[in-house]
């Protein structure tokens, strides 16, 4: 099979984020060429076997970071191993963060990472990372935008490293307004989770099995309204990466219904794992921000994502390994954050959400591949199975029984957080740009490929208010 040759994926139910039907993929050149009724395509073409598989639009993961570096820590992984997890997966496109090292600008970061797309074994796109405000940052943003970089992340937390302060994230939501852009946050507030650890620190309970306890619920509620607060009064679009409480997500349904762009991220460990997995014998491998909430969080998580009200479900893939999280267990406020998770993000979900509690199969498309590629300018060249998209697709066998077993997986980390999980879904055939990558098991094609993808603009840019007559 050649880029450039044609392949049928036969047999299969096609299900997108709007539909489901049996149908035959044609695909071209790299592209969808058609969906045709089932055994009428071409003759004597390569073919992919999908009888009894679900066919979907390649994942697309909006949340990944990639060979991150946090202080003196950095990722196990470059994007030639997150990409081949991703695949291994199911997911055919990853969104990383341009994230800026100390001296570094918000473009200097950007181009650093966006060098790196190239040795993928799938496509991926960036979103940019602004930490403080100076005179420069409305002509960057502005040259983001126009070169396909449209989203722009920023924190309320991580003070004297990456936190941006309210009066930044004000100003950039105002310019990304104008341009057509969107501003990306991780809500948690700083000066309540400040306190709180020093509390803890106070009492000896900073220790990784005391993480949930740092980093109360109270203090992601209360940065998600300060930030809804400031879309508001400026008119911007905002999306909120991990959100993690069923108050945080009832906040943003609010803010939709009174007419505000506000857009709730998901990831898979605050949907599947909870606190008790800090009382389990390695709590370190837990520790992310937002940590793991209670059962009861869990379960409202859960139920707001049944009822729709989640537009996205990411990993916030961050791959350490267990030494790396053991070095400094003793004390959160300096261990890495994160979890890996790229490659378990889509079996995790289709298992605990479409087979466990029936989430239409054409639901799990759209907050897994679909959304994501719409909330980042690639829709539908990526999300949709539509003539013309690019022909990443993934057959996928929901039957398919297993346990999640780190031996099996391909990120570069020595555990799982969803170890020992049973999980029935999985991927049997996986096409990235025309070509077979992933088949049984078996990466059948190593060869990088990837390309960084310039996403377009969101919004139209705001018209201004007339002037005063
Ligand atoms: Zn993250």
């Amino acid at each position: 099979m050649t880029g450039g040759g044609e392949l049928l994926v036969r047999g299969g139910t096609v299900v997108t984020d709007s539909w489901a039907a049996p149908a035959d993929v044609l695909v071209r050149d790299g592209r969808i060429a058609a969906l045709i009724e089932p055994g009428t395509g071409p003759r004597g073409l390569d073919e992919v076997d999908a009888a009894g598989k679900l066919v979907l639009p390649g994942g697309v993961d909006p949340h990944c970071h990639v060979g991150f570096t946090s202080g003196s820590y950095t990722t196990r992984d470059g994007y030639f191993q997150a990409t081949t997890a991703a695949v291994f997966g199911g997911t055919t496109t990853i969104v990383d963060f341009a994230i800026p090292r100390p001296g570094e600008s918000p473009a200097e970061a950007l181009e650093r990472q966006r060098a790196k797309a190239g040795q993928g074994v799938c496509d991926s796109a960036l979103h940019a990372c602004v930490t403080d405000w100076d005179e420069t940052i409305p002509e960057q943003l502005r040259s983001f935008v126009a070169d396909g970089v449209v989203t722009v992340k920023m924190f309320t937390t991580y003070r004297g490293e990456t936190m941006a302060d309210e009066d930044t994230i004000l100003r950039v939501m105002t310019h990304l307004r104008d341009v057509g852009g969107m501003a990306v946050i991780h809500c948690e507030s700083n000066h309540i989770i400040e306190d709180v650890q020093h509390q803890c620190a106070g009492g000896g309970h900073i220790g990784a099995g005391d993480h949930h306890r740092t980093r109360p619920e109270l203090a992601e509620d209360a940065a998600v309204a300060g930030v809804l607060a400031i879309a508001e009064s400026v008119r911007a679009a905002v999306y909120f990466v991990h959100q993690s409480t069923a108050a945080a997500v009832d906040q943003v349904v609010r803010a939709r219904g009174r007419g505000i762009r506000a857009f709730t991220e998901a990831v898979t460990h605050h949907l599947v794992l909870d606190e008790s997995k800090y009382a389990d014998a390695h709590p370190e491998r837990f520790v992310c921000c937002p940590p793991l909430r209670s059962a009861a969080t869990v379960r409202e998580l859960g139920v707001r994502l049944m009822a729709g009200e989640v537009t996205t479900v990411g990993s916030d893939h961050c791959c350490y390994d267990t030494a790396q999280k053991l070095e400094r267990k003793d004390d959160v406020r300096h261990m890495p954050n994160g979890l890996p998770g790229v490659e378990t993000r889509m079996p995790v979900m289709f298992s605990e959400f479409v087979v466990q509690r029936g989430l239409p199969a054409q639901r799990f498309v759209a907050m897994t591949s679909a959304n994501p590629a719409r909330l980042n300018g690639l829709y539908p060249r990526k999300g949709s199975l539509m003539p013309g998209a690019d022909a990443d697709i993934v057959v996928w066998d929901p039957g398919a029984v297993r346990t999640v077993d780190n031996t099996d997986l391909h990120m570069a980390t020595d555990y799982s957080p969803f170890e020992g999980l049973a999980v029935t879904g999985a991927v049997s055939t996986v096409v990235v740009g025309g070509r077979v990558v992933v088949h049984r098991g078996e990466l059948l094609d190593a060869t990088p490929r990837g390309r960084h993808l310039r996403a377009s603009q969101l919004w139209r840019p705001e018209v201004p208010a007339p002037a005063a007559l």
